[in-house]
């Protein structure tokens, strides 16, 4: 069998060309990093969970009519996917003060937010992902005026049927990153969301303790980290109950393997 040529690599997934033109295959890594790849390690069975964690989260956002890349899951670690030309801007979205906007800013840690705020980055791991303002994003074309409007407009929304989502699990979103890109048709393009929702890009906080359950506990060095990710998993439904650890398993049994 040929080889599949890789597109792109980057630190969490790899992008492969896709059986039909405009497809791609978004493949999940196990791998981790932070602080602009700082910090890098492996998060066991991560990929895994990943792939199914952001299939289940991008067909549910694809059934409330938001556009995404996702096309289907094609295996453990591998899904189907529209080729768009990704947005260089990473759309946050906050609903409780953490992580970088309590550093700047000087709010503590896990106070609510009387509005939601969306911030926007530059995607340049050179420059280390600077926050921007939407006139930069004019001044430099990164997207025109009618994008941003679709891109908040649909964050918004994201953020709304999210925030439903976890709550009805017991889990508070306390922030998220998104990515979106143009799909191309003809000479014409329109938005859709692009990238993963994960524990990989967002805060999730249990409601009860406040543990978290997401790639913080990789940041922080809290340790249990494949476990947050497959608690969350588990939560939505996705692994089936009396078989939390056959994600792992399956995974330790591949490293033993070698393979
Ligand atoms: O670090 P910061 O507080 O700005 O992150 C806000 C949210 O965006 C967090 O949920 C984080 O996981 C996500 N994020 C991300 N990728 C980045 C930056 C932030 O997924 N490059």
């Amino acid at each position: 069998m040929s080889r599949r040529r890789q597109i792109y690599e980057g630190k969490a997934k790899i992008l492969y060309e896709g059986p039909e033109p405009g497809t791609l295959i978004q493949y999940f890594k196990d791998d981790a990093t932070a602080f602009n790849a700082q910090k890098k390690g492996t998060i066991s069975g991560k990929g895994v969970l990943n792939n199914r964690i952001s299939e289940h989260v991008f067909t549910l956002l694809g059934g409330l009519g938001i556009p995404t890349h996702f096309i289907r899951r094609l295996n453990m670690r591998e899904q189907l996917i529209r080729q768009v030309e990704i947005v260089p801007i990473e759309v946050v979205v906050r609903n409780v003060a953490a992580g970088s906007l309590s550093k700047r800013l000087g709010i503590e840690e896990g106070q609510q937010l009387p509005r939601t705020i969306i911030e926007y980055y530059y995607k340049d791991d050179a420059l280390g992902d600077p926050m921007i303002a939407d006139e930069h994003i004019a001044c430099f074309g990164w997207a025109s005026q009618e994008e941003m409007n679709d891109i908040a407009d649909m964050a918004v929304r994201v953020n709304d049927f999210l925030c439903g989502l976890f709550a009805g699990i017991g889990i508070r979103l306390v922030d998220f990153k998104l990515e979106f890109g143009r799909l191309w048709e003809n000479d014409y393009s329109r938005i859709i969301l692009a990238d993963e929702i994960s524990p990989d890009g967002c805060r999730l906080w249990d409601m009860t303790t406040n543990e978290k359950l997401d790639k913080d506990r990789f940041r922080r060095d809290l340790g249990g980290e494949a476990e947050a990710y497959q608690e969350v998993a588990r939560r939505l439904g996705l692994l089936p109950e009396g078989e939390a650890n056959s994600v792992l398993d399956l995974e330790e049994h591949r490293q033993k393997r070698g393979k």
